[in-house]
């Protein structure tokens, strides 16, 4: 898939992005667009984010080229903006829900439940009713006491078993000490779903968030593998679908990992006839294609030690510095009011969120040219459980930052091709 005017237009008429404006940039035109933002739009001097579409689709089109036998289930928790979740679904991603409402937005898109994956292993009763209600058939589990829940309320709902990763060394968010079976745990648990005449269908797992260890994914196929192999020893009918989660970063490391995945597939999951395998990437999607815009709001300067105040902070998106123990980057916005940075002196630079709790601490030590007043602070790669897991403690409401859309491409003159329903600048 590349930018073809027919996939362009099918983007900007996407569910979620259809009658907004889209911005077309060129390849290096997105401080050009920040800035028109805000002197177009930005009296108020509020925060916000710049979601490029075009990013979106070449990350897309990359997993469909490196691992086009994992079809796609974006993890909605990561980032659930509504044009980010129309795109996906227009170039045909399908998704993993955790809750009723993630599964409603969904829906509210057009998409069809059968390409959403219920993939919370501890579901409340309520959500549970709800999806069998709007016919989500399939989801996971790790307990006996979710097959119970799930025979009382949805036991038309195929299962996938959730086994704890092997191995998640490495993941910035480890997720086995909360999910997964352990090995001893898998028999039991199949032959309970089978005394619940309950179908277990594949074998899910994920090996933790924000990992670099590639090699995760090979032994966590392999245990799965085991479990396939469990499965048909109790009489089970053939297992058929193979979860391998998330975890997976963009670009530059996103080839070597793939190629890990295809070889562990290769050497665990030979000519397996009827297997299908999904994964459910977040980061890998959300991360780079949004960019924040946030504005200094406040200075003080203690001779050398300059010190700044931003308009949003560790309490709204920037909670990925805690959450996610992300590390931000952020660079001073070069404009026409501000071409002043070039080879500029920096000076180590504190900068501070807008609550009036200390911790709401975002940069400490970071290089920066002295900045003014009202001057504007953007941080890249700011998609991934930011905005979602952003509050509104002290009255700064994250959900509240709107977002502006854009379209970069490199070849955009080829792509723009008939399309006449996107603003430039
Ligand atoms: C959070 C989560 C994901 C997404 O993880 P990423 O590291 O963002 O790719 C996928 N599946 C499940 C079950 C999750 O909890």
């Amino acid at each position: 898939m590349g930018s073809s005017p027919k996939t362009l237009q099918a983007i900007v008429d996407a569910p979620g992005v259809r009658g907004k404006n889209v911005a077309a940039l060129w390849k290096d035109g997105l401080p050009a667009f920040i800035q028109s933002i805000i002197s177009t739009k930005h009296e108020l001097q509020e925060p916000f984010y710049v979601l490029d579409l075009g990013v979106v689709m070449a990350l897309f089109d990359q997993w469909s080229r490196n691992l086009p036998m994992a079809q796609p289930f974006y993890a909605v928790k990561c980032n659930p903006n509504l044009a980010l979740l129309g795109v996906l679904a227009a170039l045909g991603s399908s998704f993993d829900c955790a809750s009723k409402a993630e599964i409603k937005s969904v829906l509210s898109l057009g998409v069809s439940p059968s390409r959403i994956i219920f993939a919370n292993p501890s579901k409340a009763e309520p959500h549970i009713k709800y999806a069998a209600t709007v016919g989500v058939n399939l989801t996971t589990f790790d307990s006996k006491e979710e097959l119970e829940k799930i025979r009382k309320w949805h036991p038309q709902c195929a299962l996938l078993i959730r086994v704890k990763a092997p191995d998640d060394g490495g993941a910035r968010c480890p997720l086995g000490s909360k999910y997964g079976a352990l090995p001893g745990e898998v028999t039991p648990l199949l032959q309970a779903a089978q005394t619940a005449r309950l179908t277990v269908t594949g074998v899910s797992f994920h090996i933790g968030s924000g990992g670099m260890q590639f090699q995760a994914y090979q032994k966590a196929i392999a245990a799965a593998k085991t479990v396939f192999e469990t499965a048909a020893r109790l009489g089970m009918p053939k297992m058929r679908v193979l979860n391998i989660g998330g975890g997976f970063t963009a670009p530059p490391h996103f080839a070597e990992v793939a190629s890990t995945v295809k070889a562990a597939l290769q050497a665990y999951f030979p000519n397996e006839l009827g297997l299908t395998v999904i994964a459910e990437p977040g980061r890998f999607f959300a991360e780079s294609a949004i960019t924040q815009a946030t504005n200094i709001i406040g200075k003080r300067v203690r001779g050398d030690l300059k010190e700044y105040w931003i308009n949003d902070g560790i309490y709204g998106s920037l909670n990925c510095i805690l959450n996610d123990h992300a590390v931000v980057t952020c660079m001073p916005l070069v404009g026409a009011s501000s071409p002043k940075f070039e080879g500029a002196r920096t000076y180590d630079s504190t900068v501070f969120g807008p609550t009036c709790d200390a911790l709401d601490t975002v940069l400490k030590g970071y290089p920066l040219p002295q900045l003014q007043m009202n001057d504007w602070l953007v941080f890249p790669n700011m998609g991934a459980y930011t905005v979602a897991t952003g509050s509104n403690f002290n009255g700064f409401n994250t959900s509240a930052i709107l977002t502006y859309l854009a379209y970069s491409s490199p070849k955009l003159s080829e792509a723009l091709g008939g399309l006449d329903c996107m603003v430039s600048c």
